[in-house]
């Protein structure tokens, strides 16, 4: 079980977000704007932070910028959840600190899977892999 922060302002992908973790064992915790994300990631100490890009005030990459620079959270691995798609954006998201990226729109079966490739193997289910 991994302990995920999403920073994310969009009721419909916070919802799928809930479901998909909720199903997949994971701890969730929800922040609405970047400012609360680096708060609730310097408290909290998840595991994977899920950073949508477009938020209001502050935007996700130089919220992920802020996390990189800080002693604290500086390890806990970032992936941006993006619509973007324009030439460039990945090298942008990247560049940032981002450890990866997820595009949206998000979808049930393709999050979980996307997901699963960012979090530790679990010791309990490597067993029987
Ligand atoms: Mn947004």
């Amino acid at each position: 079980m991994a302990r995920i922060l999403l920073v994310e302002d969009n009721p419909a992908n916070i919802q799928l977000a809930m479901m998909v973790l909720e199903v997949l064992k994971h701890e969730l915790i929800v922040a609405a704007d970047a400012l609360d994300g680096i708060r609730l990631a310097e408290e909290s100490e998840p595991d994977l932070i899920l950073m949508d890009i477009q938020l209001p005030g502050m935007d996700g990459l130089k919220a992920t910028h802020f996390l990189k620079e800080n002693p604290v959270t500086k390890d806990i691995k970032i992936v941006a959840l993006t619509a973007l798609a324009r030439e460039g954006d990945e090298e942008r998201i990247l560049a940032a600190g981002c450890d990866g990226y997820i595009s949206k729109p998000i979808q049930y079966d393709s999050f979980a899977v996307r997901l699963s490739r960012f979090l530790p193997i679990d010791p309990k289910l490597s067993r029987f892999s």
